[in-house]
């Protein structure tokens, strides 16, 4: 089958490699009908990940299930399927408690697994034309009728609609709340639709991409623009000089200033002075507790200073880590059937899979109007 491959910093290529295929009585097989670049492959295609040469990326995956194991008895062929990119047992204790992105099974050793992501086990990604799915009963997401009339809106329950609502329920936003969010990178922008859905009356996006922003305007958020003036000012300057209830944070470990300088604990430290005293903020941009290229030698451990003396005085608290899609996929899926939610409207490119190191390249340098980007095997 063809398959986008890691080879290196900045190096991916499609290439043919052998078919995935059902390993185990309870895995599916699906043909890939569309799958994603999410802002994560980035960490790896930079470089700055462990991630191994040869490695099939991808994992924002849906399609069609065209072979069961013995095992399965709940997915069909035939199905349409959207895949959680957490790969989750459905049976220990994690799993049991709804806490998918931390399975204690898939990943030995480890807690959470993934479809073709550094550290997160042995599985090859869905960047290709097959992929094989583990635990199939429990991890695929099957989908109605009209899957394929709105695919580019349904693809995005594999991660960052649930991602950017998971940003939300780790902040506890509800209604008439006011959110700020850094990043309006495909996490933040499903932020922004999520802390809307959950009636949030205020909702400022910070980042410095026109483009980007522009979307935000377009989710009816505020976007707040970092390169014209103090992000944390014109927060503060917007709520009373209180800051945000609530606060989340779409950005990450590569974190930077807008002329490009990375300094990985600055969206931490900001929301830690945007967010008004005993709000909550909700960690998704990824943090690693590794980063050997990093620039200074606390941030090669994963570590960076924190303002943890306001942060404690000011009684706030703080919920971080992966997602777990399957907590929110199936209620988000039954409002994109509903006509409620349309995430697919920050799709700017759709590319065939031959295309996918151009899409790579696009998408990593940040050019204008490449907010999100499909891939059709
Ligand atoms: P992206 O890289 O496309 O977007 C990040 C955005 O942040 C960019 O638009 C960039 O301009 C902006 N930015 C950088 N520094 C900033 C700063 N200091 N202040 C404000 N904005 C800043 O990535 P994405 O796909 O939106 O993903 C965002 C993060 O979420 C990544 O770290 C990704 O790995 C992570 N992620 C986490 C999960 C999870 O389960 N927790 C799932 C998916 C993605
Ligand atoms: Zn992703």
């Amino acid at each position: 089958m063809r398959a986008l491959v890691y080879h290196g910093p900045r190096n991916v290529s499609v290439d043919d490699v052998p078919d995935a295929k059902v390993e185990r009585p309870t895995d599916a097989l699906i043909k890939i009908t569309t799958t994603n670049i999410c802002g994560s492959d980035l960490h790896m295609y930079e470089g700055r990940t462990d991630v191994e040469e040869g490695k099939v990326l991808g994992h924002e995956n849906m399609g069609e299930v065209i072979e069961v194991g013995e095992g399965v008895d709940r997915v069909k062929v035939g199905d349409m399927v959207c895949l959680p990119f957490n790969i989750g047992c459905g049976f220990c204790k994690n799993c049991e408690n709804g806490l998918t992105g931390f399975c204690l099974t898939a990943n030995p050793g480890s807690a959470g697994a993934a479809y073709g992501y550094a550290s997160m086990g042995p599985y090859n990604g869905g960047q290709a034309e097959l992929l094989r799915v583990p635990y199939a009963d429990w991890n695929a997401l099957v989908l109605p009728d009209d899957a394929r009339e709105k695919e580019r809106d349904y693809v995005m329950l594999s991660d960052i609609l649930p991602t950017g609502y998971h940003g939300t329920e780790l902040a506890q936003v509800g209604i008439g709340d006011s959110v700020v969010i850094y990043g309006a990178g495909p996490v933040g922008l499903m932020a922004a639709i999520s802390a809307r859905l959950r009636g949030a009356a205020e909702v400022f996006v910070i980042d410095r991409q026109p483009d980007r922003l522009k979307l935000v305007e377009a989710l009816d958020a505020t976007p707040i623009d970092d390169s014209k003036g103090d992000a944390v000012q014109q927060i503060l300057d917007a709520t009373r000089g209180e800051g945000a209830d609530r606060g989340v944070e779409a950005v990450g470990y590569q974190a930077h200033d807008h002329e490009g300088h990375e300094k990985p604990g600055m969206t931490i430290n900001d929301l830690i002075q945007a967010v008004r005293p005993t709000g909550r903020i909700g960690v998704v941009g990824v943090f690693v507790p590794e980063d050997p290229t990093a620039k200074d030698d606390l941030a090669k451990e994963g570590k960076f200073a924190i303002d943890y003396g306001t942060f404690f005085f000011k009684g706030q608290s703080m919920g971080t880590g992966q997602a777990n899609v399957k907590q929110y996929n199936r209620q988000l899926r039954n409002l994109i059937h509903r006509d409620k939610l349309q995430p697919g409207l920050i799709v700017s490119h759709e590319l065939g899979l031959d295309q996918a190191a151009e899409g790579y390249e696009n998408f990593d340098n940040r050019l204008d109007g490449w907010t999100k980007v499909l891939l059709h095997p």
